[in-house]
C-alpha cells in the first residue's frame, strides 16, 4: 500500500526506496530496477482509491502527452503500469529535487541563475506551445532539477495539462492559486496565455522570495488576484531592466495586453535562440565557416559581423559543455583565438576542424603575418500564502480557492476504476 505510514509500495522490477515528494494525488519515491542496469528511477504512485473521474481523466491525459514527448527539459515518462492498488508513473529521476525547495533554500536566486532556469523552461514550452499543448499547473513544485551540482531544469507533473489550440477556451478552474491567472479566477474563461503568468509568477517568487500574491489568508489572496492593481516590482534586488520588462509583462493581468508566447521566447531577456544547448556549437560553428568564407572574399564588414553572431553562440557552448578537455579548447577560442579581420586581413584564427560530436574541434589556424595573437574576441555594437507548503497545493474545480483541492478525489473514488485504457508497458517512449 502507498500512503503515509505505510512506507513505500511494492511493484514488480522494482526496489522502492525514500519519498521524493508528493503533491496533490500522488506520492513520488526513488527507486532502483532490479535489473542488471540498475537504473534509478523516480515512480510516481497514485492510489486508486484516491481518484474520482476528473483526477482519472487528467491521469490518463498526463500519461498520454507524456509518453507522446521527449525533450532536455521535460521529465521523461519511462513507462507506466498498475496492481489492485495503484497505478505508477515509472520516471526519470531528478536527483536536484523540486524548484520549490531550491529557491526557498537560497532564499533568492541570482538573477544571472534566474535566467538560465527560465530558458530552459521557455525551451520547454515552445516545444509544448508548438504541439498545442498547455501545462496548466505551473508552479516550482512542478519543475524539478535534475542535480544538484549541475542542474538541469525539467518540467514534470502533466496532469493538469491540455491539448489546447490558439483558440481553445477553458472554464474549468485549474492550477494553484497563487500561481493561477487572474482571468482564470475572475472570469472563468482562459486560454493557454495563463501559462505565461505563471511563468512570470515562478519568475517574481525565484528572484523576489516569494510569490507577488503572498498572503497571510485565502480572503487576502482572493482580494489581489481580484484587484486591478498593476504588480509591483520590490526594487531590490537590483535587476537588469530587461529582466524587470519581462516580469512586467508577463504579469499583466489582462491577458490581451500580457506578453505573447513568440514575444515571450524572443525576449532579449531569455533569448531563447542563444540558450546553451546541444546545437550552440555546431551553430557558432556554421557561422565562423561563413565568416571565413567571406573574409577570404575580402568582405571584412560580413566576416566581422558572422563572427560576431558566432561569439553569440560560442559563449553559451561553452556554458553548456561538461567535457572540461573541450570547454578549455571553447574558452580558449573565445577569449583569446578570434581575431577582428582587418582591412584585407587574413589574421583571424578561428579556424574549424570539422569533427564529429561538439561539432568538431576549433583550432588556431596559422600564424598571423600581421602581428601578435589578439588576446581579446570582437566586441559587437512571513508564514501565509507564498511561504513553502502553503497555499501552493493545486486545484481543479467550478470554485474559487475553496479549502478542497477537487483533484485529491476521495469519495467517488471508484468512478474512474478499470476505465484505465492503458496497457502496462505501453508507454513506449
Ligand atoms: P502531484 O501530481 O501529486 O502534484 P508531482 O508529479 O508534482 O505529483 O510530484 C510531487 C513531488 O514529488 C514533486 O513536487 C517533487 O518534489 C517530487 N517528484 C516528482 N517527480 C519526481 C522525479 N521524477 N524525480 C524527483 N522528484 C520528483
Ligand atoms: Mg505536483
Amino acid at each position: 500500500m502507498a500512503g503515509p505510514g505505510w512506507g513505500p509500495p511494492r511493484l514488480d522490477g522494482f526496489i522502492l526506496t525514500e519519498r521524493l515528494g508528493s503533491g496533490t494525488y500522488a506520492t513520488v519515491y526513488k527507486a532502483y530496477a532490479k535489473k542488471d542496469t540498475r537504473e534509478v528511477v523516480a515512480i510516481k504512485c497514485v492510489a486508486k482509491k484516491s481518484l474520482n473521474k476528473a483526477s482519472v481523466e487528467n491521469l490518463l491525459t498526463e500519461i498520454e502527452i507524456l509518453k507522446g514527448i521527449r525533450h532536455p527539459h521535460i521529465v521523461q515518462l519511462k513507462d507506466f503500469q498498475w496492481d489492485s492498488d495503484n497505478i505508477y508513473l515509472i520516471m526519470e529521476f531528478c536527483a536536484g529535487g523540486d524548484l520549490s525547495r531550491f529557491i526557498h533554500a537560497r532564499r533568492i536566486l541570482p538573477e544571472k541563475v534566474a535566467r538560465i532556469f527560465m530558458q530552459q523552461l521557455a525551451s520547454a514550452l515552445q516545444f509544448l506551445h508548438e504541439r498545442n499543448i498547455a501545462h496548466l499547473d505551473l508552479k516550482p513544485q512542478n519543475i524539478l532539477l535534475s542535480s544538484l551540482e549541475k542542474p538541469h531544469l525539467k518540467l514534470a507533473d502533466f496532469g493538469f495539462a491540455q491539448h489546447m489550440s490558439p483558440w481553445d477556451e477553458k472554464h474549468v478552474l485549474r492550477g494553484s492559486p497563487l500561481y493561477m491567472a487572474p482571468e482564470m479566477v475572475c472570469r472563468r474563461q482562459y486560454d493557454a496565455r495563463v501559462d505565461l503568468w505563471s511563468v512570470g509568477v515562478i519568475l517574481y517568487e525565484a528572484l523576489f522570495g516569494q510569490p507577488p500574491f503572498a498572503s497571510r489568508s485565502f480572503l487576502e489572496l482572493e482580494e489581489k488576484i481580484r484587484s486591478n492593481r498593476v504588480i509591483e516590482l520590490p526594487l531590490r534586488p537590483p535587476l537588469s531592466r530587461d529582466c524587470r520588462d519581462l516580469l512586467r509583462r508577463l504579469l499583466e493581468r489582462d491577458p490581451g495586453r500580457r506578453i505573447s508566447f513568440q514575444d515571450f521566447f524572443a525576449h532579449p531577456w531569455v533569448d531563447l535562440e542563444h540558450m546553451p544547448s546541444g546545437e550552440s556549437l555546431a551553430r557558432a560553428t556554421s557561422l565562423v565557416v561563413q565568416a571565413v568564407k567571406k573574409d577570404q572574399e575580402g568582405d571584412a564588414a560580413a566576416a566581422l559581423s558572422l563572427y560576431c553572431q558566432a561569439l553569440d553562440f560560442l559563449v553559451p557552448a561553452l556554458h553548456y559543455e561538461v567535457d572540461t578537455q573541450r570547454k578549455e579548447a571553447i574558452k580558449a577560442k573565445v577569449g583569446g583565438a578570434v581575431r577582428v579581420p582587418g582591412r584585407g586581413a587574413q589574421g583571424h584564427r578561428l579556424v574549424l576542424q570539422p569533427g564529429p560530436a561538439a561539432a568538431g574541434h576549433l583550432c588556431p589556424g596559422p600564424a598571423p603575418r600581421d602581428g601578435p595573437r589578439q588576446a581579446t574576441p570582437p566586441r559587437c555594437p512571513r508564514r501565509g500564502f507564498g511561504c513553502h507548503g502553503q497555499g501552493g497545493g493545486s486545484w481543479q474545480g467550478a470554485g474559487c480557492p475553496g479549502p478542497v483541492p477537487a483533484r485529491a478525489g476521495g469519495a467517488a473514488a471508484a468512478a474512474g476504476r478499470g476505465a484505465l485504457r492503458p496497457q502496462a508497458g505501453a508507454a513506449a517512449c
